[in-house]
């Protein structure tokens, strides 16, 4: 396997356009290098971004905030135009994996997280017992036996990104480039209701940085439900956004094969108790749990259900 390291997104295109097709952007290699060591799958390149100095900076702009791909979660965590901007997207980046892991993992990794099943993030040897899943390139599921190839979503896996619920309340988009190519694209448009493509990130292109708009919400929360409160993904987390308006948004991560968003109107319902109370409902409608975890379905469901009520009371 060949490494490269560039030091500008132009160097970086003029390897890709060079090598075309067999690489794999490593950014902070949190999440790739566990894929790596389980993968039969490997890319004969490794491009690096950690030098790439232009994509890991912080800036404010007259009405929007940009943060490069490569801020790590600890920066993100500990930056005061952050804190003092969008505190909640600082702390969804505290509850993400450990100190060691925040120092290395970044915001663009953690868009782009891999989605999570306990059939398909194991050892080749354990994947070896039960035969390779649709996802490792095989022809069965093991998490819902029934699925066949021509279903959708072919594979259930749960995306698990603990930024990107707070990043859709914050109706934030990503600045993607290629090589001859920069769009822009809202995260609530980026994700895709499959386990394995996940999103619409083509191989060639990276994400350069997020851009975060002034601030629509009065109000933005997010909670996370994990089994131990240090290094485990979330097994749901949930964020709710109020407008000045006191129009509602819930964001929903951990448990489908995409995150979720809905919003809500307040002028669409008698009151604010009502609205809130439709919100809960559904939510808990729209989650499709399956046994993934420690934690039963069932208990996601009512899950859904307190954690937005018992963020919502403290606004
Ligand atoms: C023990 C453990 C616990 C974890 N717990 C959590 C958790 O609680 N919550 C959570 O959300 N995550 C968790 N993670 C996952 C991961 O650590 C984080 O999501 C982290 O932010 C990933 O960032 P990274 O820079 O390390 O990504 P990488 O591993 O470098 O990359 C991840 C993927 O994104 C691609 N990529 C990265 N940056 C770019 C870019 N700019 N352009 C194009 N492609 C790019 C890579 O090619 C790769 O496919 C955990 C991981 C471990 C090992
Ligand atoms: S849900 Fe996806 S990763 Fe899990 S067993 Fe099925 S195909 Fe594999």
């Amino acid at each position: 396997m060949l490494t490269h390291s560039p030091k500008t997104v132009d160097e970086l295109f003029l390897i890709t356009n060079k090598i075309k097709g067999s690489y794999l952007f490593h950014a902070g290699g949190t999440d790739l290098v566990p894929y790596l060591k389980s993968s039969s799958d490997i890319p004969n390149n490794i491009i690096f971004l950690n030098r790439v100095t232009s994509i890991s900076e912080i800036t404010v702009h007259a009405d929007s905030l940009s943060i490069g791909s490569m801020v790590t979660l600890d920066q993100l965590a500990n930056n005061p135009l952050i804190n003092k901007n969008c505190s909640t997207l600082a702390d969804a980046a505290r509850l993400i994996a450990s100190p060691q892991i925040r120092c290395k993992g970044t915001v663009g990794g953690n868009i782009l997280v891999d989605n999570r099943c306990h059939f398909y993030n194991q050892s080749p040897f354990n994947r070896g017992s039960h035969g390779e899943c649709f996802k490792a390139g095989g022809s069965s599921c093991q998490l819902v036996p029934s699925t066949k190839s021509s279903d959708h979503p072919t594979c259930r896996a749960r995306s698990v990104s603990d930024l990107v619920p707070t990043l859709l309340i914050l109706n934030a988009s990503l600045v993607v480039r290629s090589a001859d190519l920069e769009r822009k694209i809202s995260v609530r448009d980026f994700f895709k209701d499959d386990g394995i493509t996940r999103n619409t990130l083509k191989v060639e292109e990276i994400v350069v940085s997020i851009e975060i708009p002034d601030q629509e919400c009065s109000f933005v929360k997010y909670r996370k439900l994990r089994i131990r409160n240090a290094i485990d993904f979330p097994a749901l987390g949930v964020a709710v956004g109020i407008k000045k308006s006191r129009d509602l948004s819930v964001a929903i991560t951990g448990v489908n094969t995409a995150p979720l968003f809905h919003s809500y109107q307040l002028s669409d319902f008698s009151d604010f108790e009502q609205m809130v109370a439709h919100a809960c409902s559904e939510g808990k409608k729209r989650i499709k749990p399956l046994k993934q975890d420690a934690f039963p379905p069932a208990y996601k469901k009512l899950m859904v259900d307190q954690f937005i009520r018992s963020m919502i009371s403290e606004y």
